[in-house]
């Protein structure tokens, strides 16, 4: 939503959008140019591939699209960036003949109960959840064509891998979709059915996208995070959200101050405790050793920063 209009203009835009390609002939324009690439058609070439004797219906849904879905240039009509990832959209949550019914076999502790959680595949988004206390690890949009090709254990990864190359993506503060600038805020306070206490939510200014990520999942980003964990061999772009969980237990996560934001993450490696300190800006400020501290606290120092 543009910063000067109301959520009804909002919706109105959205609707209008959606309405100029309730038309036959226009959806005729926006194939034939999308076959066309990147080449612009001229005003005949285009007309004559459709096939329209009538020129004043062709030129009056020509002119309903341009400037929207379709690009006038020097060269002739083209295809807007905005119809290609409409068309793109379409194309890949497009009704399938088989609906998958995968199975992923994950055998994990949930945190909050100890019960075994479930990850299961419901409305084309991949959800890991805890039958028995309900609780929800995460939750992503998965086409139901994207199974193709791939086992279930792949379609896993592949959510996976895609869900954090997003995350980083909004931490930079670009919209996986679109591009348009995302803005970041924190909620610390927030009614959820995650199971960590602090979230952050990433919202794009442009196409309204939401990100909402946990402060520990937004730390394995980082990296001093990642070449901490190099450091004892683990690699944490190959590891997924449940095991990354092991390392940082519920109770690890302290808000120390609300305003400003300053947050402490407890992270355990291999018997090695560390405390990660975030700033109001997300940033991990310093991380300190349990073992740092200690040493610190018998020269009667303030504790140095390893990073
Ligand atoms: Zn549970
Ligand atoms: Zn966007």
């Amino acid at each position: 939503m543009s910063a000067h209009e109301s959520p009804d203009e909002h919706d109105a835009r959205i609707r209008d959008a959606f309405l100029l390609l309730a038309d036959e002939t226009r959806l005729d324009i926006i194939e034939t140019l999308r076959h066309a690439e990147n080449s612009p058609l001229s005003y005949g070439t285009l007309k004559n591939a459709l096939a329209i004797r009538d020129s004043g219906r062709f030129n009056y849904h020509l002119d309903k699209l341009t400037g929207t879905f379709v690009s006038k240039t020097e060269d002739g009509y083209a295809l807007s960036s905005s119809a290609s990832a409409l068309y793109q959209a379409v194309l890949s949550t497009r009704p399938i003949a088989e609906h998958p019914s995968p199975t992923f076999d994950i055998a994990e502790p949930c945190p909050e109960c100890g019960a075994s959680f479930e990850i299961c595949y419901k409305y084309e988004w991949i959800v890991s959840h805890c039958p028995n206390c309900e609780s929800q690890r995460f939750a992503y949009p998965f086409p139901a064509g994207a199974f193709a090709g791939r086992t279930d254990r792949e379609a896993l990864e592949a959510v996976i891998q895609r869900m954090y190359h997003h995350i980083s993506l909004a931490q930079q503060g670009v919209c996986p979709y679109c591009s348009g600038t995302m803005t970041a805020e924190w909620l610390t306070d927030h009614d959820t059915a995650f199971p960590t206490a602090v979230l952050v939510r990433y919202t794009c200014l442009l196409c309204g996208m939401e990100l909402h990520t946990s402060v520990a999942a937004m730390i394995k980003q980082h990296s001093p995070i990642v070449s901490l964990f190099d450091d004892y061999g683990i690699d944490l772009r190959e590891t997924p959200p449940w095991e990354f969980r092991r390392y940082v237990p519920r109770d690890g996560v302290t808000v120390r101050s609300a305003s400003p934001v300053r947050i402490e993450i407890s992270v355990r490696i291999e018997g090695d405790v560390f405390t990660v300190f975030v700033d109001e800006c997300m940033e991990i400020s310093s991380i300190e050793s349990e073992h740092t501290r200690k040493r610190s606290c018998e020269s009667g120092t303030n504790g140095s920063v390893d990073q």
